[in-house]
């Protein structure tokens, strides 16, 4: 058994690099917040420094009574939040390519990585996916659990997702998303889909987000087959810190690392990351109405007491060792698979 003390500087050293976390719902908060000014800096930053996270997937996300009319407008005034909040908060950087990503790095900035969760801005002009590109996107998932004008969600039960993939606009987008070196991100779409964008893509694709079906077996989450078909592109699956049990007393930080070790068994421990989806700051916002509808359409989200915001990361780290992880896994695990994926897409 390792000493306290010996356990704690191996996280310290395992976390100086930064750690990657893909999916965060940022954004949407921002909008939610729209009145406030400096919100990043009040109410999320000081979680993002303690959990040391040098490089955060921030997700434009539409809500579904927008849609589809103002998708784009909304989508366009959560861009314009983060960049408000970048301007004044000189501790981020808007990462856009993967030397800004190093230098973000090297001066001790937390970068983040514009994403969108769902295509829904795009509506079906695959010109605007070029806009977005030019404000910063780099990684889009085609769809959250709905379908649109480009695919379909899985749905958050063990079959009954809509059984076809993409239309014609979703493989316009995909192609185009590989020209322009923008991340495809499968996370949220169908069993079809799924399979649809790993015939049209040669690139290593990603979940940003997602859990084993092995423990949660809903069509929102990923099969073993699926895990191999991402590991075979030498892709990157990124572990969700909120489905990872259908069952609150199952809902716990020992599962969540299950989940990690479940997706390392089937794949090597170059396929795995970290894509927390903290997103209980939302949950809290919400009416109670809007949340009991969420929950209808979705699941109850059990989030986990000690991984439910960005201060918790060391718990991962400290439990990855507690099972015997070695370092240069660990490593991989907390930063250095997405790095790799980065650098060869973007
Ligand atoms: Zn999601």
């Amino acid at each position: 058994m390792e000493s306290t003390n010996n356990i704690e500087e191996r996280v310290a050293r395992l976390h100086a690099g930064g750690l990657i976390d893909m999916h965060f719902d940022l954004p949407l908060g921002l909008f939610w917040n729209r009145a406030r000014s400096n919100v990043i800096a009040t109410d999320f930053l000081p979680e993002i420094k303690s959990g040391d996270i040098g490089l955060l997937g921030v997700a434009l996300y539409v809500e579904d009574k927008y849609l589809p009319d103002q998708a784009l407008r909304i989508g366009l005034d959560q861009v314009a939040l983060l960049y408000r909040e970048l301007e004044i908060t000189p501790r981020l950087a808007l990462c856009k390519t993967f030397a800004e990503i190093q230098r973000a790095q090297a001066e001790g900035r937390i970068g983040f990585l514009l994403t969108m969760e769902g295509a829904e801005p795009l509506g079906n002009d695959p010109s605007l996916l070029r806009i977005f590109y030019e404000l910063g996107l780099r990684s889009i998932s085609l769809t959250h659990a709905r379908a649109n004008e480009a695919a379909a969600g899985g749905i958050f039960a063990p079959s009954g997702s809509p059984s076809h993939g993409l239309t014609r606009f979703g493989r316009e987008l995909v192609r185009e998303c590989e020209r322009l070196a923008i991340l495809i991100d499968v996370a949220h779409i169908n069993p079809a889909g799924f399979e649809e964008i790993c015939a049209l893509t040669t690139k290593p694709l990603i979940v940003s987000h997602t859990n084993a079906r092995h423990f949660y077996d809903i069509e929102r989450n990923i099969s073993d087959e699926q895990i191999k078909m991402i590991g075979a592109r030498g892709g990157v699956i990124g572990i969700n810190a909120i489905l990872v049990s259908p069952r609150k007393e199952e809902s716990t930080l020992d599962r969540y690392v299950d989940h990690i070790e479940y997706v390392a068994d089937l794949i090597g421990t170059d396929g795995v990351g970290i894509g927390f989806d903290f997103c209980e700051f939302l949950w809290r916002q919400m009416p109670i109405a809007e949340r009991e509808e969420l929950e209808a359409k979705l699941s109850t989200p059990h989030f986990l007491p000690d991984l439910s915001n960005h201060a918790h990361t060391r718990n991962v780290t400290r439990k990855l060792i507690e099972r015997g992880f070695n370092d240069q896994a660990i490593e991989k695990i907390l930063r250095g698979n997405w790095l790799r994926v980065l650098r060869q897409v973007l």
